[in-house]
């Protein structure tokens, strides 16, 4: 019998969305009001304050980038056990399959393709839900995770109404539409903060699994950005003296790694755009720490940020800078650099890269960056500001 969370939906046929491949092409704001006619104000909204663009932003205050949902696919593609699956035009598909094969994703992307008709009759949605109904199975996957592209996004295709899991695994479905998610960037964040819920809820209702390396004997500063794998291991050593230890990288490599990151009485906000991700780590009562340990001033800072968070004696804080400042005050006087650099991108390290230049020695009059200002991102900014660094 047809459960009433999977009966076919009533999904609005906005006239402009009867074709594909408008996506891109077409008007963001013509994409926008096709969506909220559609049913997706609210997600849009959270999206706009997540992930706010300037007032009056025109197309070019957003950054030419690749297709925003990449950041989305990218975080799914690189978890153990979990199916991604894409919801949109053909021409999006094929331009996000292959990037993620260039990047060496070594895996299947799902597809569901869809036509006019499909499209506007709503049998979409019933074919993205056979479609996870034939994939769900839990010897092979803990999640799949199902990304809504422009057009079914601005033809209101109601992921949200799929089952939370089918046979044990979980069902995770997201929005991403470029006319909503400025850069891929933050896309990360959208499925990394939508994983994190339906983990703390998890965690909320009883016993979850333990990390697969075991539990750490001391308390875990849980690190929140895509990393390189040596860096854990780095601010690792420099949480050692404060008697921590460095925990998960979210977005995590596994679904288990959710609990683990969830359970951390600290969390590094060490790329600050992860606006939905921190809102599940408040939620679940930890504390959050803005910056990264770049540099001689930001490790300073750094230490003694997350040591207050974690409760860690002066005394012990103290230590630890007494341990590690001076040897990062040589390694930046031994290989200084000298002259002028202009810091622009859109992975949301620009500030942290640019106080490292200014302390190796550098100029750097500018740093552009299209990820917003956020909390997590704030003593980064008065630093370089008070050194007379325009930051846009
Ligand atoms: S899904 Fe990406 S590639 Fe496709 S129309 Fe939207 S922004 Fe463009």
């Amino acid at each position: 019998m047809t459960q009433p969370s999977e009966a076919m939906p009533d999904v609005a046929q906005p006239a402009a969305l009867t074709s594909d491949g408008l996506g891109c092409h077409a008007g963001r704001d013509q994409m926008r009001a096709a969506a909220e006619a559609a049913g997706k104000t609210e997600v849009l909204e959270r999206y706009r304050q997540d992930y706010p663009l300037p007032e009056g932003a025109g197309p070019h205050d957003q950054p030419q980038s690749m297709c925003p949902a990449f950041g989305s696919l990218r975080v799914g593609l690189r978890m153990r056990r979990t199916m991604t699956i894409l919801s949109g035009s053909a021409c999006c598909v094929y331009g996000l399959t292959f990037t993620s094969h260039f990047y060496g994703a070594r895996r299947s992307v799902g597809y569901v393709p869809f036509n006019s008709e499909t499209l506007v009759t709503g049998k979409l949605f019933e074919d993205i839900r056979d479609a996870v109904h034939a994939s769900a199975d839990a010897s092979k996957y803990d999640a799949i995770v199902v990304i809504n592209l422009c057009v079914p996004t601005a033809s209101g295709v109601p992921l949200q109404l799929l089952p939370g899991q089918i046979n044990g695994v979980r069902i995770v479905g997201i929005d991403v539409p470029g006319f909503g998610v400025p850069t891929h960037a933050e896309a990360k964040d959208v499925l990394a903060g939508a994983m994190l819920k339906v983990a703390r809820s998890e965690a909320e209702a009883g016993p979850v699994a333990a990390p697969r390396t075991g539990v750490s004997e001391r308390p875990t500063v849980t690190l929140l950005g895509e990393m390189f794998p040596a860096d854990p291991v780095g601010i690792g050593m420099l949480l050692e003296p404060l008697g921590l230890a460095s925990g998960p990288v979210v977005p995590t490599r596994e679904w288990r790694e959710l609990y683990a990151a969830l359970a951390s009485p600290v969390v590094a906000a060490i790329h600050p755009f992860y606006t939905a991700s921190v809102r599940e780590f408040e939620a679940a009562g930890r504390i959050v720490v803005p910056s990264a340990p770049v540099g001689h001033d930001g490790t300073e800072a750094w230490l003694q940020a997350v040591g207050k968070a974690a409760s860690v004696p002066q005394a012990m804080i103290d230590a630890a800078k007494n341990k590690w400042l001076p040897a990062i005050r040589a390694a930046l006087a031994r290989t200084p650099i000298k002259g002028r650099v202009t810091v622009s991108g859109y992975e949301g390290s620009e500030l942290l890269v640019a106080r490292l230049l200014i302390e190796s020695g550098a100029e750097v009059p500018y740093v552009g960056t299209a990820c917003p200002k956020t909390p997590w991102s704030a003593p980064d900014l008065q630093w370089l500001q008070a050194r007379g660094v325009h930051v846009q």
